[in-house]
């Protein structure tokens, strides 16, 4: 889709986009089922990279304390006790740059796949840049996807981080798919950004071939001492809308309710499963921040007669569309329209500013 049908969309009214949404939701997937995903840090502080949101970043005093990469039996155990409680994929991420063939720590995180692989869970990382040497041999250890988002439209992204491009992250992203993962690839509200910086970014990732098997759209959840801690909120409606555009333009991804619950209601969060939100972070920790109680969510989904997935560790990733040019090939495209042009004005005023 164009920026200029994504934003015809999202300024439905929101009853039309909604019964849109959820058309296209029970067209591709079963009404009442959502993935459970358990998230957990293997490698927690101390990054060298300075992403305006994150807490893990070395450059900002967030009281996040740089660890070591966690050893294979201990994660094996976090993983063994993520499938007990029911979540049937287990995603771990480390807070680096990225990784390189042929160092200690990666042979260390392909060990770990490699065991978590064996628990019939979905596998899913997320360890920053990847070459396309490091690419197939995650995939050769058994990640069934690989998780990186490209956080906001391109235009913004200069002011959220500086240590490395939006570019960089397109590359990355094609390495994975050209090693036959599936791409698990979405962004963050609530950085600063406009209405039309969310959609840019929901342009950018219509343009992924393949497209990514699982978009995750995060809240900001302000971090003490990130530059971003004193960010504003999003408000629900605002994500609502966001999540069924991202149903309607991507509708074989499944569209994560990821970072950020915790600042919904339980209504709110009914909302945005209704509007096409079928995957969700299950436990009570994300990388640093808090996430709802298990129980709390699974008395919701109860509530709800919502039932989990079932895993699918054996997944292909989605195939690419023969008849349109794969990508992203390391190019943003242009901005589409004169809309997203305003915007850029609208952002000059709500900007945050870029981190040193
Ligand atoms: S988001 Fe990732 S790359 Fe950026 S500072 Fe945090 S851990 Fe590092």
């Amino acid at each position: 889709m164009t920026f200029d049908q994504l934003h015809q969309l999202y300024h439905l009214p929101l009853f039309d986009l909604l019964r849109r949404a959820r058309d296209v939701h029970e067209a591709h997937w079963p009404a009442d089922e959502v993935q459970l995903c358990t998230l957990l840090s293997i490698k927690t502080g101390g990054c060298s990279e300075d992403c305006s949101y994150c807490a893990q970043s070395a450059r900002y005093q967030t009281g996040v304390d740089a660890g070591r990469l966690m050893a294979c039996e201990a994660v094996m155990e976090r993983a063994r006790a993520a499938r007990a409680s029911g979540s049937t994929r287990f995603c771990m991420g480390a807070a680096w740059k990225g990784v390189r063939s042929g160092t200690r720590k990666f042979d260390e995180v392909l060990e770990i796949v490699r065991g978590v692989s064996k628990l019939g869970m979905e596998v899913c990382v997320t360890l920053g840049e990847l070459g396309a040497d490091e690419a197939h041999q995650l995939r050769e250890a058994g990640v069934t996807a690989y998780n990186h988002n490209i956080d906001t439209s391109p235009e913004h992204y200069p002011n959220i981080v500086s240590s490395h491009t939006f570019d960089d992250r397109l590359q990355t992203i094609r390495h994975v798919q050209q090693a036959g993962m599936s791409v698990c690839c979405g962004g963050i509200v609530g950085l600063g950004e406009t209405v039309d910086d969310r959609l840019r970014m929901l342009e950018v990732l219509c343009g992924f071939n393949p497209a990514p098997e699982s978009v995750p759209i995060n809240s900001l959840m302000p971090m003490p001492g990130t530059p971003l801690e004193g960010a504003a909120p999003v408000e629900v409606f605002d994500l609502v809308r966001l999540i069924a555009v991202a149903r309607i333009a991507l509708p074989k991804a499944k569209v994560r309710l990821s970072a950020g619950r915790t600042q919904l209601t339980e209504e709110g969060q009914t909302l945005c499963f209704f509007a096409g939100a079928n995957s969700i972070f299950y436990g009570d920790k994300l990388l640093t921040a808090s996430n709802p109680q298990a129980e709390q969510d699974l008395r919701l989904l109860q509530r709800l007669g919502m039932t989990p997935q079932r895993p699918d560790p054996a997944q292909a990733p989605p195939p690419a569309d023969p008849a349109r040019p794969l990508g992203p090939c390391g190019l943003a495209p242009a901005v589409a329209t004169a809309d997203a042009g305003a915007g850029a004005g609208e952002r000059g005023e709500r900007s945050v500013a870029a981190a040193s």
